[in-house]
């Protein structure tokens, strides 16, 4: 994705308050982040660690997403999906994020609930090069074809988000 700035971030929620959205913690490594092999900005608060934010780079520009986690973190027992990059190699865990609906909807409490990984590693897991064998005789290929599928799951989800 386009490198974004800290106020560009702070400015793209679309169901956060702006005292919400000044408060947040910039991801440690910011000035140093590897835009090329991001397909979007994903990380949680380092000084709250139950929220997580999410911003794409979409037509009119960066759209930001704040995510809450529950409380008492993942099940032990992988057995869900990330809806995110489906990764199956991955053992990291997967959470259930929920959002606030954007405008009138999330202010009357409505919220959508979605399986991402917990530290939302999904750029990184998509990219990972599936072994080659007679199924997958191309990983690169396969390689793109993830990487199309996680930007299009994740627009998928910002667009239900936003409402459209
Ligand atoms: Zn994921």
């Amino acid at each position: 994705m386009q490198k974004i700035t800290a106020q560009q971030i702070r400015s793209s929620f679309i169901n956060a308050s702006r005292s919400e959205a000044a408060k947040l913690t910039l991801p440690k490594s910011f000035d140093t982040l590897d835009w090329e092999t991001m397909d979007f900005l994903a990380w949680r608060d380092a000084k709250m660690p139950l929220r997580g934010y999410l911003v794409v780079q979409g037509p009119k520009g960066p759209t930001g997403i704040m995510l809450r986690a529950p409380e008492g973190g993942a099940k032990k027992n992988r057995s869900v999906l990330c809806e995110l990059c489906r990764d199956v190699f991955s053992k990291d865990d997967v959470l259930l994020w929920v959002a606030k609906r954007a405008g009138q909807s999330g202010r009357n409490g409505n919220t959508l609930g979605t399986l991402i990984c917990a530290d939302f590693l999904c750029c990184r897991n998509v990219r990972v090069e599936p072994p080659a064998n007679e199924i997958n005789p191309d990983p690169a290929a396969v390689v793109l074809r993830q990487i199309d599928g996680l930007v299009a799951r994740t627009a998928q989800f910002v667009d239900r988000v936003q409402g459209s």
